[in-house]
C-alpha cells in the first residue's frame, strides 16, 4: 500500500526540515511506499526555500504546492488531499505538535478497516480557562449542529482512498473540515494521545480567529441558529404583548401617570441589540450564498515541483 502525508505549511522555516526528518525516520522501518505533499499556504519566509531543497534531496518521495498568497490551512488541507495519491492519506501539522510515533498505531487500525481513524488530544497542559471554554462551546455546538463536533479532535487523521475523494468531491467553498470530516461519516474510529507543544515558530492563532472559528462552526451546517432568532423573536413578542396588556389595565384601574423612561429606554435599547444580532446571523448566511455563487477557486497555485498534478498558471 500507499501512504500519504499531507502537510499544510505556513511560515514554517524554522521547523520544516526537522519535520521532514522527523517523518522520514519513522516511516523508514514501516514497510509501506510513502510520498509527502507539502503545501506551503503563502509563507512570507524562507519555507518555500526549503521545500524545493526537500524536494531535490527527495524528488520521489516529496512533492510540493506553493499557493500565491496565503489562503488559510482550509484550502490548504484541500490541495494536499487533492495532491495525494497514496491508498491512505494522514493530515499533520508541520509543527510536530502531532506525533509522527502514532503513525504506526493509524496504519495498523486502517488494516483493519477503518475508514478515518482520528487521533483525539487531551487538553492536558492547556491553559484551564481554555478548555473550560472549549467544553462550553461543544455542549453548545452539539446541541444546534446536526453533525457531531468533538472537543480536541482536530485534523490530525488518516483518511481512506474512500473518505478522501468523498472529502474533495464536496464543492464548497467556505470549508469547515472539523465538520466535514463528520459529515462524510464511514466507518470511524477514535483514539487518545496527548499534544505535544510546538517544536518552534509560533501558532497562527489569535483569540480572535478563534472566536470566528467557533461562530463558522454554529453556522457551517444547518439554519438552526436562525431557528432560535425566530423563538426569540416569538418570546419576546410574545412577553411584550403581556407587559402591554398589564399596562393597559393599569392605566385603566388607576389612571395614566407617566413613569417608565428607565423601562423605555432598557427595552429599546435591548431589542436593537438583539436585531442587531439577528440581522448579523441573517447576513452570515447570506454572505456564505455570496461567496459560493461566486465560484472562485479555493487558492491559486504559484508553483508546484514537477510531479504535482495541480499544474501552476501558463508562464509562472
Ligand atoms: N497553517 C496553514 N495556513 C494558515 C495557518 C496555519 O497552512 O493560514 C498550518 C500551519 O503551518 C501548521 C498548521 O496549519 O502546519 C497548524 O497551525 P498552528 O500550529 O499555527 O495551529 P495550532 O497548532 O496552534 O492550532
Ligand atoms: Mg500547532
Amino acid at each position: 500500500m500507499k501512504l500519504s502525508i499531507v502537510v499544510p505549511c505556513y511560515n514554517e522555516e524554522a521547523v520544516i526540515s526537522r519535520f521532514d526528518d522527523t517523518i522520514r525516520t519513522v516511516l523508514a522501518p514501516l514497510a509501506v511506499e510513502y510520498e509527502l505533499c507539502y503545501v506551503d499556504d503563502g509563507s512570507a519566509d524562507g519555507t518555500l526555500h526549503r521545500l524545493r531543497t526537500l524536494a531535490q534531496q527527495h524528488p520521489r518521495t516529496t512533492r510540493y504546492v506553493s499557493f500565491s498568497r496565503n489562503f488559510g490551512k482550509e484550502p490548504a488541507m484541500l490541495a494536499g488531499l487533492r495532491e495525494a495519491t497514496g491508498d491512505a492519506v494522514i493530515i499533520m501539522d508541520a509543527d510536530l505538535q502531532h506525533p509522527p510515533e502514532l503513525i504506526e498505531k493509524m496504519l495498523d487500525l486502517y488494516q483493519l478497516g477503518h475508514d478515518q481513524v482520528i487521533a483525539k488530544r487531551s487538553r492536558e497542559g492547556d491553559k484551564r480557562l481554555r478548555s473550560a471554554l472549549s467544553r462550553l462551546y461543544y455542549r453548545a455546538v452539539n446541541t444546534w449542529v446536526d453533525v457531531e463536533l468533538t472537543d480536541g479532535v482536530g485534523d490530525f487523521r488518516l483518511l481512506s482512498r474512500t473518505a478522501v475523494d468523498a472529502l474533495i468531491s464536496l464543492p464548497e467553498y467556505n470549508r469547515f473540515s472539523k465538520g466535514l470530516f463528520s459529515w462524510i461519516g464511514f466507518d470511524t474510529v477514535t483514539f487518545d494521545y496527548r499534544n505535544a507543544a510546538r517544536e518552534a515558530g509560533e501558532t497562527k492563532w489569535r483569540f480572535g480567529s478563534l472566536i470566528n472559528y467557533g461562530i463558522d462552526g454554529l453556522i457551517s451546517f444547518n439554519c438552526r441558529p436562525l431557528r432560535l432568532a425566530i423563538y426569540a423573536g416569538l418570546s419576546l413578542a410574545s412577553l411584550a404583548a403581556v407587559y402591554t396588556l398589564w399596562i393597559i389595565g393599569a392605566a385603566l384601574a388607576g389612571g395614566v401617570t407617566a413613569p417608565g423612561y428607565v423601562t423605555l429606554v432598557a427595552i429599546t435599547v435591548g431589542l436593537g441589540g438583539v436585531q442587531m444580532v439577528m440581522l448579523g446571523l441573517i447576513g452570515e448566511y447570506i454572505g456564505r450564498i455570496y461567496y459560493e455563487s461566486k465560484r472562485r477557486p479555493h487558492f491559486l497555485v504559484k508553483e508546484t515541483d514537477g510531479t504535482a498534478r495541480t499544474r501552476p498558471p501558463a508562464g509562472a
